[in-house]
């Protein structure tokens, strides 16, 4: 081990930073944010620095280094951009068993400091020794996403029933295992969500039964329109701690592949008009498994509260009394708009966008049409490929005019993803020409344009967009 890591308390501990510079800078900025009482030493300071000593943030030295400024520190950094002066403060600090850091430097340098996560009290360190720090960054940008904002409320949480905790489990064995539910399980999440008054209780009730039941939980979440970077870090982190996972058609198995090995995975369909479970049951099922004490992931496609009947299934959460939480995730026609280059709203040519469902009701299509077809506006269709002829028409119908825009975007975002452009007019041909198929939006509007000049996603050579030309 080249370095030993530790954490050091600074607070109201005389510092230094050699240097007025950028690198000085960022270098200040962390001391005062571990509240170190701070001099800057420098015949001239960067403007934000100067801002910093002019509030009383710290203390600025105007002038050259001299090894005096070294007496009676903690700790100091050398961040000029002269190596000489770096070296020599260096040695000077070392010589007065001062901790130094010299910028870039790991050979001169006493101490390093590491690529920090801060979700303080929890704090997460990653350090290369000096010798790679992108390496160490880049480790430090992928823990980020893993470790959840509200981590630093939990673990104060956690802190105020430390010693309750260790009265009632004097064994230690008993007393990780205890932390290890608490921590990880749904009384986390009500933390991290702000309810903290039922996670008290919640606790206390644990503390003093003998047998600390976990209770379940559903999360109803929002996978995306197919693409996994394009999933949330809510998302991503559930669905690797989920027991259980109910997902339907829509969910991509490269999605699929990221729920958590072991998670049991329970398919319930929803291919229109063949739902391989009824709505109703899947809502009882969710209550079924979370009385069991399970984690129950309930994965949709793109967003759960956009045509995906994500209010239904938790309403009867709600009724049964069920801990739920509701993770929004792209919807679908932002994906296809991004991914296609057709931008939902646009200064000239539309001011508003609106979302609708082609799936017929009862037979019928019960659409507000003399809305739809007011001009100015984007209109995005879900669930339209089997209903795309009547549709077109009933805007030509209702007054749209037959050359305006249209375009059906296939299997967004995937390495599946198809375009076609076309008119009102000819639209329902060329889908049935290149057999476009569910799951497919239309996109209606002059926005449709667009496609020709900002089209970038070409993953695979079916990705091309098609564009009619007459
Ligand atoms: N909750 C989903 C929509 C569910 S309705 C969301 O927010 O996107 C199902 C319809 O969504 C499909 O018929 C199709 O119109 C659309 N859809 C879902 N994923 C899609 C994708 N990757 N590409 C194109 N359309 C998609």
């Amino acid at each position: 081990m080249e370095f030993f890591p530790i954490f050091l308390k600074l607070r109201q501990q005389p510092c230094l930073v050699v240097g007025g510079g950028e690198v000085a800078l960022r270098k200040a900025r962390l001391l005062l944010a571990a509240g170190a009482a701070l001099k800057v030493a420098a015949p001239e300071l960067a403007p934000e620095l100067a801002e910093l000593a002019a509030a009383g943030e710290l203390e600025h030295l105007p002038r050259r280094y001299e090894p005096a400024m070294l007496d009676g520190l903690r700790l100091a950094v050398a961040a000029t951009d002269d190596a000489d002066t770096n070296r020599r403060v260096a040695a000077d600090a070392e010589a007065r068993g001062v901790l130094v850091n010299v910028v870039d430097d790991a050979e001169s340098s006493r101490y390093i400091s590491p690529a920090v996560i801060d979700r303080s009290p929890l704090m997460v360190a990653v350090a290369s020794g000096g010798s790679v720090p992108v390496l160490a960054r880049s480790i430090r940008a992928r823990l980020e996403s893993l470790i959840p904002a509200g981590y630093g409320r939990l673990a104060r949480f956690g802190a105020s029933f430390r010693d309750a905790v260790k009265a009632r489990f004097p064994d230690v064995d008993a007393r990780r295992r205890f932390w290890e539910t608490a921590l990880e399980g749904p009384l986390a999440d009500m933390v991290m969500n702000g309810d903290e008054e039922a996670a008290r209780a919640e606790m206390a009730r644990r503390i003093a039964t003998d047998a600390p039941d976990r209770a379940g939980a559903v999360y109803l979440v929002g996978a995306g329109p197919g693409n996994p970077d394009l999933l949330t870090f809510r998302a991503l982190r559930l669905m690797q701690q989920a027991d259980v996972v109910l997902y339907d058609k829509l969910v991509a198995p490269e999605l699929l592949q990221l729920v958590r090995r072991d998670a049991e995975r329970i398919y319930v369909g929803k291919a229109r008009a063949n739902h391989a479970l009824p709505q109703d049951d899947i809502n009882q099922l969710l209550v079924d498994l979370a009385r069991q004490g399970k984690r129950v992931l309930r994965l949709k496609g793109g967003d759960p509260f956009t045509f995906g009947r994500g209010g239904e299934e938790i309403a009867t959460l709600a009724e049964q009394g069920i801990a739920f939480e509701v993770v929004p995730g792209i919807t679908s026609a932002s994906g296809a708009a991004a991914y296609a280059g057709i931008p939902l709203t646009h200064r000239d040519y539309a001011q508003s966008v609106t979302f609708v469902t082609g799936h017929k009701q009862d037979g019928s299509m019960d659409l507000d049409w003399q809305a739809l077809t007011r001009p100015q506006q984007t209109v995005v269709v879900y669930m339209g490929v089997s209903t795309a002829a009547e549709l077109c028409q009933a805007f030509v119908d209702n007054g749209r005019a037959a050359a305006t825009p249209a375009a059906a975007v296939e299997w967004a975002t995937t390495d599946r993803q198809r375009t076609v452009c076309g008119t009102l007019a000819t639209l329902p041909g060329l889908m049935a020409s290149h057999g476009i198929a569910s799951p497919a939006l239309i996109i209606v509007g002059e926005v449709v344009e667009l496609a020709d000049k900002l089209a970038w996603y070409r993953r695979s050579e079916n990705s091309a967009v098609t564009i009619q030309e007459d």
